[in-house]
């Protein structure tokens, strides 16, 4: 039904060339624009509920470009979510931090403390996910947009872990939706791409950056992403419905130290939950807290058969993250540790199979400890 546009030029007669050249709607060069990449990018924006949309080759590269779109400076700051996916913070720290752009990373699920950091920092910049991981605390994206409007910086939410099915916060504001694509909008681990979703006026900024950079996703990349995104309404409530019941499930077997989820009565923003997402979807992830030992969940690890220790989330298949040795390898204990996230911590990314077989089979790795 959508074919694949591999090609890199486009052939017109010359009179049309020098209008698109000049800024005209069409095709003349890959890294400039692409037909089956506008059609995935065109695809989120509607989702999102937003302007403009690009694809990049990565999330990252999404991440990237959002904060490149600001234009930062020297003396500049941005504040991030403590519990940010680790490779932005890296990427502020390693690519921002050097030019002088000082990061400072906030607890912004407590809303006092958001206020508190805008006004005492002056951030130009909030960056910032709805849920954290890999402990899934909820973060007020529209209150924390409407204190960062009013304090003068701009809001960049990474709506990966939500999708625009639990939440569109341009609709509320945002500056900035990105995305890692390769998770749940692809949701078939097959291809790596990313998204911004944006307002009019950061239209002409994103597409001259990245038409300078080449980091435009590739046609093929874009056809699979878009092949997946046509299921994404039926892949991912089901997805947060067997997270929900497979949460209620290990919490009972009482075999775990915790169990982490939104739903569960003693999570920290359970009351808060309803009222921050749409259609009552809580997420697809739930976290697990095992013995703090790493032999024993190396053990828990290799007794799974049906769910597969992976190093991503969004796929159709459960996947087991360490993040000791994973997403959270390059920080130091005491930053995991201020964070809550122990040698005991593992994250299942729940997938759509039947959610009893996915419970039998971490109830048995358990069993085995
Ligand atoms: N943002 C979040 C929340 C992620 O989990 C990831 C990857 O795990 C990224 C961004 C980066 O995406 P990618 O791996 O597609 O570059």
């Amino acid at each position: 039904m959508h074919p694949i546009s591999m090609s890199n030029t486009y052939v017109a007669p010359l009179s049309t060339m020098d209008a698109i050249l000049g800024g005209a709607p069409g095709y003349t060069y890959g890294r400039h624009h692409n037909p089956t990449v506008d059609l995935l990018a065109e695809a989120v924006c509607q989702l999102e509920e937003g302007e403009v949309a690009f694809a990049y080759s990565s999330g990252m590269a999404a991440v990237h470009a959002a904060l490149m779109a600001l234009q930062l400076r020297a003396g500049d700051r941005i504040l991030l979510s403590r519990d940010l996916y680790g490779a932005s913070l890296n990427l502020v720290e390693q690519l921002f931090a050097p030019m002088g752009i000082e990061a400072i990373e906030e607890d912004l699920t407590d809303l006092n403390r958001v206020e508190e950091g805008l006004r005492r920092h002056r951030p130009r910049l909030v960056l910032l996910e709805l849920i954290s991981n890999p402990l899934l605390r909820l973060i007020d994206g529209k209150a924390i947009t409407e204190i960062a409007h009013r304090q003068g910086a701009q809001v960049i939410i990474d709506n990966t872990f939500t999708t625009p099915l639990m939440a569109k916060p341009l609709t509320y504001g945002a500056d900035f939706v990105v995305h890692s694509a390769t998770k749940y909008l692809g949701g078939h681990g097959d291809a790596i791409g990313g998204i911004i979703v944006s307002h009019e006026h950061h239209q002409a900024r994103l597409h001259s950056q990245q038409k300078l950079l080449g980091t435009i996703l590739g046609p093929f990349e874009a056809w699979l992403l878009h092949r997946g995104l046509k299921t994404l309404a039926l892949r991912f409530p089901r997805q947060c419905q067997n997270a929900a019941r497979l949460a209620t499930l290990l919490h009972e077997s009482g075999r775990f130290r915790r169990v982490h989820y939104p739903g569960l009565a003693h999570h920290p923003e359970y009351h808060l939950a309803p009222k921050l997402f749409a259609d009552g979807l809580l997420g697809a992830v739930v976290t697990l807290e095992l013995p703090e030992d790493k032999r024993a969940v190396f053990k828990f690890l290799e007794s799974l058969n049906l769910v597969v220790p992976a190093t991503t989330v969004g796929d159709v298949y459960t996947l087991a993250l360490y993040p000791l040795i994973a997403s959270h390898r390059s920080q130091t204990e005491e930053a995991r540790k201020a964070m809550g996230i122990t040698e005991g911590t593992v994250r299942i990314a729940v997938g759509i199979e039947s959610v009893d077989d996915i419970a039998d089979d971490i109830l048995s790795a358990a069993a085995s400890l």
